[in-house]
């Protein structure tokens, strides 16, 4: 079994779409027991999200459903 560090290092590092299929298993069997894991994938999900719509937000208006999906995201915390 992986420990936290573990998973927490190869999910903010972005490496797991190029580790094995054996360490993604590995990863995703540890997200499903673990809370805080989970709770850690889901903030770094949020995050990446944020920076692709502040990178995206630079290059053209924000799209009308903006606001609505940023509200949308901090209520389903
Ligand atoms: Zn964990």
């Amino acid at each position: 079994m992986k420990s936290c560090k573990d998973v927490s290092y190869q999910l903010s590092t972005g490496d797991l779409a190029h580790t094995s299929l054996v360490e993604r298993i590995g990863v995703w069997l540890h997200l499903a027991m673990c809370r805080n894991c989970r709770a850690f994938s889901r903030q770094l999900g949020a995050m990446a999200r944020a920076a692709r719509g502040a990178a995206s937000a630079t290059e053209a208006e924000p799209r009308e459903s903006f606001e609505r999906e940023i509200v949308e995201r901090l209520r389903q915390r």
